[in-house]
């Protein structure tokens, strides 16, 4: 039976780069993804922060960056418009996602498509072959969830995400370029917002909804694709759809034994903004780096230090406050980023 030190579930961005990181330091590691192509289909508005960049520049190689914005723009029900710089990259998240995978491979990672995982018990990773359906396993010292907001791993650690936001977005083609994310808080949005995010002649058009608040999602993309044509920012002819899951809960317990959490399988994507790209990267990376020190616990300690508190913040916030979606006026300014009141009003 082959032995790898490591298998990871999950060749996204956290998958993929403590993959790379663990490669680097010489540690033998397979990554198993059910995707017929990493990166494929694309489930994201593919936003990512400046500050990524100038850690990982690597990552942003061949056509990964589709384009620059500057700020986020805020439209509120009231009338209010609310600026907050926000620079960093529209991506290309099939051909970021491919790059890490790339200089994982280069660095001897293994990869396995078309594999799904099936369970971990006495060192053996039970996989299932997509294909044709046959099961076998692999032998690893430690499994690593990076298996996204619906995670299976994450059932081995004691506390799966339970509480999701559910999403729907198109790509059209806009009449105009822009710089700027735009952001839409709408009473048939409830218990989330619309975006626009620009990817040079066309753009993300979505809406996330916390669905306990009853809203149909595809009904209330249908409402926000017409208001932003009626705008007249964008045509009203659709290139693609997607869509997916939030995970909204916060930090889970990351580590139990020798199974660990990462990224959105971890809940490190915020639970409001719904931004998870750059911590999917920054905690791939940080357990790869507490792996090769033998030291899961620092992993878990260092993740809750860094995230936590920001994370908790907003899973809190999300619960205290937006399970209505009745007086937009006071809840927004609490529960969104860019008002002065979510940082002071607990
Ligand atoms: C509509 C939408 C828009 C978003 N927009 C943004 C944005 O603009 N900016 C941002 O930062 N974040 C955004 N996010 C969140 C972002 O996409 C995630 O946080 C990010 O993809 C998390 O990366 P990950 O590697 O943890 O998981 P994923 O990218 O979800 O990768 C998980 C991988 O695991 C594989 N997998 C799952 N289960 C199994 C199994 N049993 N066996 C084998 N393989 C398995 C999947 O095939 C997948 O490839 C958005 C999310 C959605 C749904």
């Amino acid at each position: 039976m082959t032995k790898y030190h490591v298998v990871i579930v999950g060749g996204g961005p956290a998958g993929s780069t403590c993959a790379y990181t663990l490669a680097k330091q010489g540690v033998s590691v397979l990554v198993v993804d059910f995707k017929r192509a990493i990166g494929l289909p694309v489930q994201c508005a593919e936003f990512v922060p400046v500050q990524l960049y100038s850690q990982f520049k690597e990552f942003f190689t061949d056509g990964s960056i589709a384009q620059r914005v500057e700020n986020m723009l805020h439209f509120t029900p009231w009338g209010e418009e609310v600026s907050m710089w926000s620079e960093g990259f529209v991506l290309n998240r099939e051909v970021f996602d491919l790059n890490i995978a790339k200089l994982a491979q280069a660095k001897g990672a293994e990869y396995m498509l078309r594999t799904r995982f099936l369970g971990f018990e006495d060192e053996k990773v039970w996989l299932e072959n997509i294909e044709d359906r046959r099961k076998f396993c692999v032998e690893a010292d430690m499994l690593v969830g990076a298996d996204g907001p619906r995670s299976k791993v994450a059932k081995l650690t004691g506390k799966a995400t339970e509480y999701f936001l559910t999403t729907a977005q198109v790509t059209m083609p806009l009449r105009k370029g822009l710089s700027d994310l735009l952001i839409y808080f709408r009473d048939y949005i409830p218990g989330g917002y619309g975006w626009v995010f620009p990817k040079g002649g066309v753009a993300n058009v979505g809406i996330g909804v916390d669905p306990i608040l009853g809203m149909n999602p595809m009904e209330s993309l249908r409402r926000f694709i017409d208001e932003v044509c009626a705008e007249g920012m964008v045509e009203g002819r659709i290139i693609k759809r997607t869509g997916g899951w939030i995970p909204a809960d916060g930090l889970l317990p990351l580590v139990r034994g020798k199974v660990a959490l990462i990224g959105d399988a971890g809940g490190f994507c915020h639970p409001i903004t719904g931004g998870g790209i750059a911590n999917a990267v920054l905690s791939g990376s940080m357990l790869a780096r507490a792996i090769v020190l033998s030291s899961l616990e620092e992993f878990e300690e260092e993740a809750w230090d860094t995230f936590g508190e920001s994370l908790s913040r907003a899973a809190n916030k999300r619960k205290k406050y937006m399970r209505s979606w009745n007086n937009l006026r006071e809840i927004i300014p609490k529960t969104w980023i860019a008002f002065e009141e979510y940082w002071r009003i607990i």
